[in-house]
């Protein structure tokens, strides 16, 4: 199916107006009618909120033209097991065991072949094969790919014990030691924080992964401290539920 036929559908599915659906995703009438008549498709920002709208990912809008792979883990990606973002939103580079509530769960390879194997081996394909399989195509693909640039062979964890032993040695009131950091998507993290002369600022990239972890704040209940870093710069601050009220306490170049 074409974009123009599967926008019809869900908007005929959702009991939608033309009217309806172009005041939900902040467009006019015309726009929709020019979208169902296949004259123009929808810009990236309204895929996103008709994606939102009607629960289905941007490829299926887009009627499929790739068959989408889970970043991770190698699983064909089906609406029903893509990943989501903490606001709700599709995730479509993952599945949803490989990325949650923002997070990633694997940061290890070895921790996923072990997981993936169990369920990929069978009669006809042994485990062994199973593992020389995943051990030759997943360092392929685009989360395992980020994860050798910041280190080969046991380096990145090492620089991971390396920054966690500098920020716990920053001894910062009222934050709990940092025990593990984990994989953070900068555009979950990128929190806007308010200047004395009230403008906001935002210090990270949406697009680059940093390494992180959110902790309780030992002396207010309602905030938590969150904890992120890179090769570069450490990053401390405290904030709200849902990231509400953020409030920088430290940046400091490394
Ligand atoms: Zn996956």
């Amino acid at each position: 199916m074409q974009t123009k036929e599967i926008l019809y559908e869900l908007r005929q599915k959702h009991g939608l107006s033309q009217d309806a659906l172009a005041e939900k995703v902040f467009v006019t009438r015309q726009a929709v009618s020019r979208w169902e008549t296949g004259e123009t498709v929808p810009n990236t920002e309204t895929l996103k909120l008709l994606s939102k709208l009607f629960d289905v990912s941007i490829n299926t809008l887009l009627g499929a033209p790739r068959q989408l792979i889970c970043q991770c883990c190698g699983m064909p990606l089906e609406d029903s097991i893509i990943s989501r973002e903490p606001d709700g939103s599709m995730n479509e580079q993952y599945c949803k065991w490989c990325y949650a509530d923002g997070q990633y769960m694997y940061s290890n390879l070895d921790d996923l072949i072990d997981v993936c194997v169990k369920h990929m081996a069978n009669e006809t394909f042994s485990e062994d094969a199973a593992r020389a399989y995943l051990r030759r195509t997943l360092p392929q693909l685009d989360y395992w790919k980020r994860y050798q640039e910041l280190g080969d062979n046991g380096k990145f964890d090492a620089f991971k014990e390396k920054l966690i032993g500098e920020i716990n040695a920053l001894g910062i009131d009222g934050m709990p030691k940092v025990e593990k950091l984990n994989a953070l998507v900068g555009s979950f993290v990128n929190l806007p924080y308010r200047l004395p002369n009230g403008e906001t600022v935002r210090f990270l990239d949406d697009h680059t992964t940093y390494l992180g972890n959110q902790l309780p704040c030992a002396f207010d209940e309602s905030r938590c401290f969150g904890v992120l870093a890179n090769m570069d710069f450490i990053l401390i601050c405290t904030y709200e539920a849902d990231g509400k009220d953020p409030e920088l306490i430290l940046y400091k170049k490394r």
